[in-house]
């Protein structure tokens, strides 16, 4: 298949690119560069030793992706283009929804314009908001509690409109739980600009000393050992993931909804002590208030992608705190060098 990867460069397009690139695709990437960097291109060329197209855009030039869609004889689109903070889209709700939603709406214009049908659009568990019941399943009420959440949730929407309104489209929105982890060559991991947000990579920049310690949020929730617990996935198994949608989408119309975690929820310490084993590195730490809008447990039922898709995670946490751990090294000594 010819396949245009939306947001390719970044953190789970560029681990996407590899799988679908060495399961013989091929691959046209459409990226801004917002949040990656161009330095990406050539390692993914470098682990698959394949040709890979890119062309810098945004997603919200409908005419520009209109063309590349038309000119690369693109059959189907994965679409992660996105900006993702959930913190900043508090602070900048608008830029969040005009780069997300406003650049959905232009991808799906270009799309028609190239008459291309078939879909697969990154949302999130973030959809699902506080929960009424765990784990999470598709069918669980959607009421996200912050700008980025609401946003997924609107393109949701505008989706299931799509298909119920044309009946040649194929859509499949995938709701990721944490993604976690780093391509095992340790070539491609996560290392975003700035302060990150989330759990690994604050991890990763106290063992490379950009940060001094790991604060973490909270040890009084209620779960076994206080801290929260979230369905960390490694980001190989999420690729997997966005494969075998596609896979599956090629017989089937309709909009599709499906949750892609390991239906297992891990704390903060458990990780964190994982990743100390397997490093051999101690990480510091101090314990702080709670983040405001943090849940205290998580998880998916993810036996609908397994039924349907004949999906499921195949890496553990060891795996996950492996691989990070090879990335982090690569990505000290390349900083250093
Ligand atoms: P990322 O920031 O590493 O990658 C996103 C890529 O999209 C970046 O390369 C960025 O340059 C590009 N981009 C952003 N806005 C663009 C625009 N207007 N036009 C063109 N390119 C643009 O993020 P990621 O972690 O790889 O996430 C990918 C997708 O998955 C996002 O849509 C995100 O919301 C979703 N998601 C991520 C997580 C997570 O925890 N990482 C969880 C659930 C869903
Ligand atoms: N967390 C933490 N310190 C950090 C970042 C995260 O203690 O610096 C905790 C957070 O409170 C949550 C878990 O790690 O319990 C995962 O947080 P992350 O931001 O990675 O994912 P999300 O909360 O969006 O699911």
């Amino acid at each position: 298949m010819n396949i245009l990867l939306t947001g390719g460069m970044g953190y789970i397009g560029s681990h996407t690119a590899t799988l679908l690139l060495n399961m013989g695709h091929q691959l046209h990437i459409y990226d801004n560069l917002c949040n990656s960097n161009i330095d990406t291109l050539d390692r993914i060329k470098k682990i698959t030793s394949k040709e890979v197209g890119f062309t810098q855009g945004d997603i919200r030039d409908t005419k520009k992706l209109t063309e590349v869609l038309i000119n690369e004889k693109i059959d189907a689109v994965i679409h992660l283009a996105g900006l993702k903070a959930v913190g900043e889209s508090t602070q900048k709700p608008i830029e969040y929804y005009a780069n997300n939603v406003q650049g959905s709406i232009s991808l799906i214009q270009a799309m028609q314009a190239a008459n291309i049908r078939t879909l697969v659009f990154s949302s999130s568990a973030t959809v699902y908001g506080d929960p009424i019941y765990l784990p999470y399943d598709e069918e669980h009420p959607t009421s996200p509690t912050n700008p980025y959440g609401r946003n997924k949730l609107q393109i949701e929407e505008m989706l299931l409109d799509l298909a119920n309104s044309d009946n040649t489209w194929s859509i499949a929105r995938l709701r990721y739980f944490n993604p976690v982890g780093a391509h095992e060559s340790g070539l491609i991991g996560e290392d975003p600009n700035g302060i990150p947000n989330n759990l690994m990579p604050v991890i990763g920049q106290v063992v490379d000393g950009r940060l001094p310690m790991l604060n973490i949020f909270g040890d009084d929730y209620d779960t076994p050992d206080g801290t929260g617990k979230r369905d960390y996935i490694h980001v190989m198994d999420l690729a997997e993931g966005h494969l075998a949608a596609l896979t599956w989408l090629k017989g089937n119309l309709g909009c599709h909804t499906f949750n892609l975690g390991s239906g297992n929820s891990v704390s903060v310490l458990e990780l964190l002590h994982c990743f100390e084993n397997i490093s051999g590195n101690k990480i510091p730490y101090q314990v702080v208030a709670r983040r405001p809008g943090d849940l205290p447990e998580y998880y998916a039922k993810a036996d609908k992608a397994a039924k349907i898709l004949g999906w499921q995670t195949k890496r553990n946490l060891t795996d996950i705190c492996n691989s990070s751990w090879l990335w982090f090294q690569n990505s000290k000594n390349k900083k250093s060098t």
